[in-house]
């Protein structure tokens, strides 16, 4: 019998995206020989009809559709409760927020699933196409100067009408990873002036052949895995004292730094946006892991004396129906891996399937978690 992959609605509010979209079915149906199910209206949010979904078995509901699916394609980690329902010894492929949720990985081991996370797919060339950090950051860094560019008083290109010239907005992209990169080039598009800071000296080129100029605050930080390291406490007041006086200038601040399985690095203080001109905006894409700016909430636009500081949650889900497109074609490009002929088969020394494995055959197999879990070192 064909492997049977299956698609739940997503759960979480505010998840408008979905794991399977029309356009890659027939891959998955030809190439990887695989049966596919989706739980009905599972692809509504994201503007995918069921009727879009030809050859698709349809289910009423997630419960039948977790008792029968070999593979299970989410995009937000599962509830407890979800787990539960779940194939023992199935395999589940999503972002499952490794460096959390310690319940829902002991729940995952307890039924011997095989869980493979977006997350922990590592940067290799090889593994770009699978890379759904990648796919999905781009889309928060173009989105993200939308909402600043919606939330703002003032015009971002330069314009000269008839009714008078108008200086273009000035924008400060603080961390130029992917996110930070999607940012500044649509805010060039958009006719900003754009200057941006990273603590990884690689991003000074990337950000200048984008249209941007370099913030040099002399703090580099390069840490493992093409990531940054957290700063020491003098990196941080150096790093600090210089971007305050652009941030200060800007229009507009879109905030993209991170660090993997960490709080977010708090980079700008409340003197700091005390320095801003009422009507500035930040937009902090950290929100959600505690943001880069001290006075953010996730979920709300705080006004600070005429400063709009936006933190939004799940920007990607905003995009759904390209975030779900590219999303889906990443899940696929990892299947390929591990689907053949209908049938699969988990090649551990291969780097992508060994990194991206956060349980398996009911042990954790990523190491900091591992760790994490057994009381030691926190991951
Ligand atoms: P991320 O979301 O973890 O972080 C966003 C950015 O914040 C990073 O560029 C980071 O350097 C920066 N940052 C962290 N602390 C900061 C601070 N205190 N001040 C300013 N900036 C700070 O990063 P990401 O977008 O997921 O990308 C991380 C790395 O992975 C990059 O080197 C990227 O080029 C690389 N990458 C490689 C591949 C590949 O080769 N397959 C694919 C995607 C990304």
């Amino acid at each position: 019998m064909a492997i049977r992959i299956g698609v739940p609605k997503e759960t979480l509010e505010g998840e408008r995206r979905v794991a399977l979209v029309p356009g890659i079915l027939k891959q998955f149906i030809d190439r990887l020989g695989a049966e596919l199910m989706l739980e009905k209206s599972a692809g509504e949010a994201s503007g995918f009809d069921d009727d879009a979904y030809p050859g698709v078995m349809l289910l009423d509901t997630a419960d039948e559709l977790y008792a029968q699916a070999d593979i299970v394609l989410k995009v937000q980690p599962p509830s407890i409760d979800e787990v539960n329902k779940l194939k023992e010894g199935s395999l589940l492929i999503g972002f499952l927020a490794p460096h959390t949720g310690d319940e829902r990985i002991h729940a995952l081991n307890a039924r011997k699933i095989t869980s493979l996370a977006m997350e922990l797919v590592p940067r290799i060339s090889r593994a770009q196409s699978i890379d759904a950090l990648s796919s999905q950051g781009n889309i928060a860094g173009y989105k993200a100067v939308l909402m600043a560019a919606n939330l703002s008083g003032r015009l971002f290109p330069m314009l000269t009408t008839a009714a008078g010239t108008i200086r273009p907005a000035k924008v400060v992209v603080i961390g130029a990873g992917v996110a930070g990169l999607q940012a500044i080039a649509t805010a060039r598009r958009l006719g900003a002036i754009v200057e941006a800071y990273d603590v990884r000296s690689a991003t000074k080129e990337q950000c200048e052949s984008l249209g941007a100029k370099f913030i040099d605050t002399g703090v580099k930080a390069e840490g493992e895995g093409g990531y940054a390291r957290e700063l020491t406490d003098e990196e941080k007041a150096q790093q600090a004292s210089v971007l305050a006086d652009h941030i200060a200038q800007a229009d507009a601040v879109i905030s993209t730094a991170a660090i993997p399985g960490r709080p977010a690095p708090k980079i700008i203080d409340t003197a700091t946006v005390e320095r801003m001109k009422r009507g500035a905006v930040i937009v902090d894409l950290a929100a959600e892991t505690g943001g880069n700016c001290e006075l953010t909430r996730a979920g709300e636009t705080v006004d600070h004396n005429g400063v709009l500081i936006h933190g939004p949650r799940n920007v990607p889900s905003t995009v759904a129906v390209h975030a779900s497109e590219m999303y889906a074609r990443n899940l696929y490009n990892l299947l390929s891996l591990i689907v053949q002929d209908g049938e699969l088969t988990l090649d551990f020394d291969d780097q992508v399937i060994a990194d991206s494995c956060l349980t398996h055959a009911g042990e954790t197999k990523h190491e900091p978690t591992r760790q994490r879990l057994q009381g030691g070192t926190p991951s």
